[in-house]
Order: C-alpha cells, then sequence, then structure tokens
C-alpha cells in the first residue's frame, strides 16, 4: 500500500497513468489527465461496474444522458439553491479555502486548530492570518447555450449524472420493460467547481460519477401486497435472491452489501474500508438513511463511495417542478388492494398518517398517498448508490501499490515496484516476450500468441533488454501475467507465465493459458 502520494504520483507520471491536464501550459488544479495506462484502467474501472450493476442482473437498465441538461432540473433538484460550500478567504495571503476544511488542512499539517478569536474562528492555516465571514459558494460551472450571452441562456455542466435518471424515469420505465422494483444506471463526467481541489485526483474540478437509483415501492405498498414489511430486524438474507416483501431498509442494507462486494471484486479487501452510517443529524431533510464507504487513503480515511436511501424525493420534486407525473402504475398493489374491505382500508389510513404524524409529515397528504395506493399509484422510493471512478482509481492504485525489497544483502537494496492490481482492472492483462530476440522461430511464435491475445485482451509486446528488466517494467504498469517464448516453445507449443504477486513460473498451453485468463478475469 502506497504510504504517500509522492512516489505514487511520480509513478503515475512516469509510466503514464495521471498527468497534469494542460501540463505545457503550467496544469490546471483540480484538472487532470490519464494517459496510455490510466485510460485503460478507467476504461477497466468503468466496464467492471456496468458488468456488476446494469449487465449482471436483470432488475437494472443504463442510461446515457447530456451533460447539459435543462436548467429547470437544478431548480428541482435543489443544486441551484443549496448545492454550496462554505467559502472563506484569508485576508493576508488571500487563499481561498473551505471553512469546513480546515481543521483538515491543519491535520494534514500536523498542527492543532488555533482559535483566530474569542469566537472560536480559526485563522488561516498557512499564514496565520485573519479569516473572511464564510460566504455560500455554488459549485455548479456556468455556460451558455446558444450565440447570446444572456442570462436566460444560462445553463450548467451537470453535478452529478444522478438529475438526468429521474429526469427520465418515465420513459425508461416506459421502453425497459422493468416494474418497481427495478434500478437505473449511468456512469459519466461531472463537474463541480470545488473550492480546493486537493489530494491529487480525490476532489477534481472534472470527475466522473457511476451512479444507480434503484427504485422501491414504498414501505406502505409492502404492507399492503405483502400484510408485512421485512426489516433488518428480521434479519433477511442479503446475499440470496432479492425478495418482493423488502422495506427499504433492507435494501439499502442489500446495496451497502453489493457495493462491498463489487470493490472487494476489484481488489479493495474489505478490511481496507469501513462503512459510516451517517448521524440523523447529519442527514439531509428528505434522507432516512447514508452509508459513506470510507477508504483508508494515506491522506486519511476519506468518502469513497456513498449508499443513501433518499425517500421518493427526488421524484416528487421533479413532478412539482415540471408538472409531469413522475407516478407508476403497480397492477399487484391495486389487486391487493382491493381485496381490503373499507374497516381494512381505513385502520391502514390511520395507521399510516399516525407514523408519517411522528415523522413530522402531513396527515391530509398521508391520507392521499394511501388513496393513490388503493388505486396502485405512487411516487417509487430510491435507493442511491454513488461512487467516484476517479475516487475508485486512486484507491486502487493507493491499494496496489508496494515496493518490495527482494534482496537479502542489507547492503545492496533491491527495490522492485509492482501494482498488485486485481487482473479484472489491470490495463495490461498479459506482456508477451519472445526469450532472444535473434531467434526467428520464437519471434515468430511469440508474435503469432500476441496477435491471437490482442482480439481477446489488452496486451502488450516487449522484446527489449533482459528478461528481468521486462519483468519489472510490467510490474509497475501492474500487468499480472507475463509469458515468454522460449526454445521449448518453438518445440512443443507451451510457453512460461509468469505471475506478478507471487513471482513464480509454470508452463503451459495456449489453451490452458485462455481458460486461467478467462476464469480470472470473469465478473
Ligand atoms: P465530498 O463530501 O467528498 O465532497 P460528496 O458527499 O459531495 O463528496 P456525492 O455528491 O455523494 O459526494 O458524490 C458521490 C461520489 O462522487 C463521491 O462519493 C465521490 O466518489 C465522487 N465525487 C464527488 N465529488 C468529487 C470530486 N470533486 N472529485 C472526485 N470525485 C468526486
Amino acid at each position: 500500500m502506497a504510504s504517500s502520494l509522492d512516489a505514487l504520483s511520480a509513478l503515475c507520471k512516469r509510466r503514464g497513468f495521471i498527468y497534469h491536464s494542460s501540463e505545457i501550459y503550467g496544469g490546471m488544479p483540480g484538472f487532470w489527465d490519464y494517459g496510455p495506462l490510466g485510460s485503460e484502467l478507467k476504461a477497466n474501472v468503468k466496464q467492471a461496474w456496468w458488468q456488476f450493476t446494469v449487465r449482471g442482473r436483470e432488475d437494472v437498465a443504463g442510461l446515457d444522458a447530456t451533460i447539459i441538461m435543462h436548467p429547470k432540473i437544478w431548480k428541482a433538484s435543489g443544486h441551484l439553491d443549496t448545492f454550496a460550500d462554505p467559502m472563506t478567504m484569508c485576508k493576508e495571503c488571500k487563499k481561498l479555502m473551505r471553512a469546513d476544511q480546515i481543521e483538515d488542512i491543519l491535520a494534514e499539517q500536523k498542527k492543532k486548530p488555533v482559535p483566530h478569536n474569542p469566537e472560536g474562528t480559526l485563522s488561516c492555516p498557512y499564514c496565520g492570518g485573519e479569516m473572511t465571514e464564510p460566504k455560500p459558494f455554488n459549485l455548479m460551472f456556468k455556460t451558455v447555450v446558444g450565440p447570446i450571452d444572456d442570462p436566460s441562456n444560462t445553463a450548467y455542466l451537470r453535478p452529478e449524472t444522478a438529475q438526468a435518471i429521474f429526469a427520465q424515469f418515465q420513459n425508461v420505465l416506459a421502453t425497459s420493460r422493468q416494474t418497481v422494483p427495478f434500478g437505473i444506471a449511468q456512469m459519466g463526467k461531472s463537474f463541480r467547481n470545488e473550492v480546493t481541489p486537493r489530494n491529487y485526483t480525490f476532489r477534481s474540478r472534472e470527475f466522473e460519477q457511476m451512479e444507480l437509483e434503484f427504485f422501491i415501492r414504498p414501505d406502505e405498498a409492502v404492507e399492503i401486497l405483502h400484510g408485512h414489511v421485512v426489516t433488518l430486524a428480521d434479519n433477511p438474507d442479503l446475499n440470496g435472491p432479492v425478495q418482493d416483501d423488502w422495506g427499504w431498509e433492507v435494501w439499502h442494507k442489500y446495496w451497502v452489501e453489493q457495493r462491498k462486494k463489487f470493490l472487494n471484486a476489484v481488489g479493495l479487501p474489505t478490511e481496507h474500508f469501513v462503512e459510516y452510517w451517517q448521524k440523523p443529524d447529519e442527514l439531509a431533510h428528505y434522507a432516512r438513511a447514508c452509508v459513506d464507504i470510507e477508504y483508508d487513503f494515506p491522506f486519511g480515511r476519506q468518502e469513497l463511495e456513498g449508499i443513501a436511501a433518499r425517500s421518493d424525493f427526488d421524484l416528487s420534486q421533479h413532478q412539482k417542478h415540471s408538472g409531469e407525473s413522475q407516478m407508476v402504475f403497480d397492477d399487484p398493489l391495486k389487486q391487493a388492494a382491493k381485496k381490503m374491505d373499507e374497516a381494512a382500508r381505513k385502520a391502514f389510513i390511520e395507521k399510516t398518517q399516525a407514523d408519517w404524524v411522528s415523522r413530522g409529515k402531513d396527515p391530509i397528504e398521508a391520507e392521499k398517498f394511501c388513496l393513490a395506493l388503493f388505486e396502485g399509484k405512487y411516487v417509487p422510493h430510491v435507493i442511491e448508490p454513488s461512487a467516484g471512478v476517479d475516487r475508485l482509481m486512486l484507491a486502487l492504485l493507493c491499494e496496489g501499490y508496494e515496493e518490495q525489497n527482494l534482496s537479502e544483502d542489507p547492503a545492496k537494496p533491491d527495490v522492485r515496484t509492482v501494482l498488485h492490481f486485481s487482473p479484472k482492472v489491470a490495463p495490461i492483462k498479459a506482456a508477451i516476450f519472445p526469450l532472444i530476440k535473434k531467434d526467428e522461430a520464437q519471434m515468430k511464435l511469440a508474435r503469432e500468441i500476441f496477435t491471437k491475445l490482442s482480439k481477446k485482451f489488452n496486451v502488450m509486446w516487449d522484446t527489449a533488454g533482459a528478461i528481468g528488466r521486462r519483468y519489472r517494467r510490467q510490474d509497475e504498469a501492474g500487468t499480472p501475467w507475463c509469458i515468454t517464448v522460449d526454445e521449448q516453445s518453438t518445440q512443443d507449443g507451451t510457453f512460461t507465465v509468469r505471475e506478478r504477486d507471487s513471482m513464480t513460473q509454470s508452463r503451459m498451453s495456449y489453451a490452458e493459458l485462455l481458460a486461467m485468463m478467462y476464469e480470472k478475469l470473469e465478473f
């Protein structure tokens, strides 16, 4: 594991994982480019997520929406009014920073917070100067659509991919043959004008997200359908197939478990991240629960991704602001409600009202909600697992990085730098080496293997230098297998396959190699 970002970022630059954006012009804070190895790693991370979340499931459909959308979307979602960080500036050195991050900056500098005045406001962590009063700063990037630079043409680069999913909910529902419970997933660029982009790619201004909105029935609908709602207290089996009688709490925990499985599968061991359950006073007003999966980065424990139970807030907001119904019609629910007599319906309404009132909600709204349920109609609730591609890549790079001293002689260290990526995300899956470049038969066979493999995987051809040097180059790139074609290969068609982590070598035929690679790469 990387103990600091310095050596890791040097390797990433040297080997073509990550560069500063616009570097020849001095770079831009918060913007990063992925080089040849970085772009492969990124594609693999995204493909793994898509496979795990969309293709590998029957109950999730995909979406690829635009980055610029109608500005009313951001009014409805609350981003225009509230997507802001408290910004403060040092009156002395003029540095801008997020007021809520001053303590983090001090912690990184290993200094104790120094109250600037008796009210307890902090002084500048860089020069000790007085800070201005924090002011909210909206993080959305503005742009103009069309040739006329007028406020009426203002639009925004999306600060998250999720809102397009809500805005297209009815279209996907109508065209995907899905019924609630089901999810819509999207991956793509998001933009946030972060006040202080920091910690390498961790907090960038342009980044990618992988988000799922998983729509579920309100618990009241589950109650009508099944006569009960399964909660976590019932100890449901979260590893088996999903169940129709699960309530929101179980769906939420199910998705937390799914996300952990995914992180394990791409190479993050469970013991290196924690589930942080937000406390009631930390939750957004509409959220019922939110878990942050936090990873132990070299700069401290930080959010890798979040899984939130967001009630029906988002679809209801879009229903209100667009005037378009975001309800679904759930026939099994209507059929179940038909079986309830008047007394049962009355009791159900009263119970629901009491529950809603205990959560500070309106009893009249509760009654309207129940009457719609009896018709089989409701606005779905949603569970949102939301992950950052770049943050996960950074975690995988930190996790995989190792400087191993292979020498037993303390006077002569022999350090190999390795990226222990899971084969599933490794940028290069295999490197093919003819042992002796001058040997025509070896070159021909090695080239044949390379050509065949390159039709299936991203593979590398390398004839330069001693075999040990070639291995080391691939170790630094995180390549799991190096295939060497030698004299024996030209006689019996087998070759040596050297495994990156154990450095052990075994002889295999082409068919055996393919079977092994497919097994390790399958999701
Ligand atoms: P933070 O508190 O770190 O700013 P957040 O809680 O605002 O993050 P969300 O809005 O929940 O983050 O976004 C979901 C995910 O998107 C995050 O968990 C993270 O992986 C990723 N993400 C958010 N902001 C950034 C950023 N500026 N740079 C890189 N990834 C980001």
